[in-house]
């Protein structure tokens, strides 16, 4: 009995014993993860790699699972990864690159702007005056014909008249603004719309060009074009979400992945700030954004501290998956051309005028301290060389009263710097954003800067390369639809100091020791940029954890003369693992 029942026992303990362990077994097995699939989504290879990681090491395979960089490095290691459900590509020798971040950009205005009379590819005169007759021909029913793009070196000192326009539209009015976006041109029935006559006194921030007699010319600059774009009607929401996607099409082309836009709003239609938060917000849900954006907030001059209330809502309730209103845009002053920005010393055609700042620096000091001690990251407009030292010291002063923290303020455009200044950047961790494509001798420094400041105060035009062996952390950014949105114009001039255009026996460098290497370049427009983003840990190189955000290339940029950079065509634009553009012409194999 004992004995049986002994053996009972140890049978039944048994029994749970083994229930027990396979319970236990079955417990464990349910908090395992299920079991994965090691095979990859996508595998390039036999591809030239360059990874812009720290030791900016170069690879040859590439494999990304759910959009994810899981392997980077030897073809011969890649074999394991490739099942039959795996996409591979053969790249045969093709130049990769992390996807560009462009860190100052108005998609939205440029998209919208392409889909309206756009005149950026027009030059003279003549082609200007051409491309306004056929958009207005074109559309007969409009009630405003509005454009943007027309050059100011096109014009005898950047002042087109409205009689030019009155001539082709006499009977609607006519709003159209300059490629800067500085200064817009109108005719007599917009002003006329606008009640604008000799009598109406300049803008704060504003001017109304006038003739000997004092007539409105037709040339509005700054916040006087204000006055006639306010009563321009809005854009509809289908329209501006239209315009996003052809800006969002054009720049994936060009190999874009991810950008700040430089001013964005929820209300207000001034020059500067379109109520575009609505539009990211909608694209978003439509699975339409095929970027990471941060959005910079329109900051308004003339409600300092109280708005910042407002834009901790703003960036609260636009928040989403790519897109997020987490900077605030300050613009510090104007531009060179026309005599707003900020100098040190005056123009030299225009005697005792140092030029306007848009904020006087005890408000921007107390904008920028509060800002920044809400956690917004502060990005600021500054040309002159008064506008940046203003803007560094409020922004040093900031650091102090708050404490050192990650603020990663972002400077863009940095046309003319105070020698005294360069050093500051890096010192304040203060991120330089130019735009390169600026920095060589076009018709705007020829004829419209350099007279403005002479030869000596010249030299510091844009000083891309004295900034960037300081060792601050540089960025860059197109500023499109001011200029072109392709990256690759933009390095192309930041390595040769040359216009675009510049064949290989093209003229001499525009100050020659500002050029910077092609791995600066490269660097800024991708890690440099993804750092001023917060978005480093994410993108910007091409490592193993990484989003596969990534460039196929016709050619390898280290191989080729700088005068082809931009010859160079993406073939691939990958977002996350997913294609977002391909060239037609390019042939996978
Ligand atoms: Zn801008």
């Amino acid at each position: 009995m004992v004995g049986i029942g002994a053996s009972k026992i140890d049978c039944m303990k048994k029994l749970i014993s083994t229930f027990l362990f396979l319970f236990a077994l079955t417990a464990i097995a349910a908090k395992k993860p299920a079991p994965v699939d090691p095979k990859a989504d996508l595998v390039l290879r036999h591809g030239r790699i360059y990874t812009m990681d720290a030791s900016r090491s170069w690879a040859e395979s590439i494999v990304i699972k759910a959009g994810r960089i899981v392997y980077i490095g030897e073809d011969r290691q890649v074999g394991n990864w490739i099942g039959p459900l795996t996409r591979t590509i053969d790249l045969s020798g093709r130049f990769v690159l992390p996807g560009f971040i462009d860190t100052h950009v108005h998609p939205v205005e440029g998209g919208i702007g392409m889909n309206r009379c756009a005149l950026e590819e027009t030059v003279s005169k003549e082609q200007i005056l051409r491309k306004i007759r056929k958009c207005a021909a074109d559309h007969p029913d409009a009630e405003w014909i509005v454009g943007q793009g027309w050059a100011l070196p096109a014009f005898p000192q950047a002042n087109p008249q409205k009689e030019w326009l009155d001539e082709i539209v006499p009977d609607r009015p006519v709003f159209l603004s300059a490629a800067d976006g500085h200064s817009a041109w109108v005719n007599s029935k917009a002003l006329e719309l606008a009640g604008i006559t000799r009598d109406t006194p300049d803008p704060a921030n504003g001017r109304i060009e006038r003739n000997a007699s004092g007539e409105p010319t037709g040339t509005l600059r700054e916040n006087a074009a204000n006055l006639v774009y306010k009563l321009v009607p809005p854009p509809s929401m289908e329209e501006e979400i239209a315009g996003l996607q052809s800006a969002l099409k054009l720049m994936n082309g060009f190999g874009v992945t991810g950008f700040q836009e430089a001013s964005v709003s929820v209300e207000g239609r001034d020059l500067f700030a379109r109520g575009i938060l609505n539009v990211y917000r909608e694209t978003e849900k439509r699975g339409l954004l095929t970027a990471r954006v941060t959005g910079a907030i329109y900051a308004d001059p003339a409600q300092p501290v109280e708005q910042i209330e407002t834009m901790k809502k703003l960036r609260q309730e636009y928040a989403g998956k790519y897109f997020h209103p987490t900077a605030v845009k300050i613009f510090a002053d104007g531009v060179i051309e026309v005599n707003t920005a900020a100098l040190l010393f005056p123009y030299l055609d225009k005697e005792n005028d140092v030029g306007p700042l848009n904020w006087p620096p005890e408000k921007l000091n107390a904008f920028i301290e509060q800002a920044d001690l809400e956690k917004f990251q502060i990005h600021i407009h500054a040309i002159g060389d008064r506008a940046i030292r203003v803007a560094l010291t409020a922004l040093e002063a900031a650091a102090v009263r708050n404490g050192l923290r990650d603020a990663r303020p972002i400077m863009a455009h940095l046309e003319l710097i105070d020698p005294q200044d360069i050093p500051r950047f890096e010192k304040l961790h203060v991120i330089p954003a130019f735009q390169p494509l600026w920095a060589y001798e076009d018709e705007y420094i020829k004829d419209l800067t350099v007279p403005k400041l002479g030869k000596q105060r010249s030299r510091w035009l844009y000083p891309i390369n004295s900034v960037a062996v300081t060792g601050a952390m540089l960025a860059m950014g197109s500023d499109w639809n001011v200029s072109s949105v392709n990256p690759l114009d933009g390095i192309k001039v930041a390595v040769m100091r040359q216009s675009p255009d510049a064949a290989a026996d093209a003229n001499e460098p525009f100050i020659p020791e500002e050029r910077i290497d092609l791995k600066t370049a490269l660097a800024a427009y991708t890690i440099g940029s993804a750092y001023a983003n917060f978005w480093e840990k994410e993108t910007g190189s091409l490592e193993t954890g990484k989003s596969a955000d990534l460039i196929v290339l016709s050619e390898n940029l280290f191989e080729i003369p700088a005068y082809r950079i931009n010859q160079t065509k993406v073939l691939l634009t990958l977002f996350e693992g997913q294609e977002i553009y391909r060239d037609p012409a390019w042939e996978v194999h």
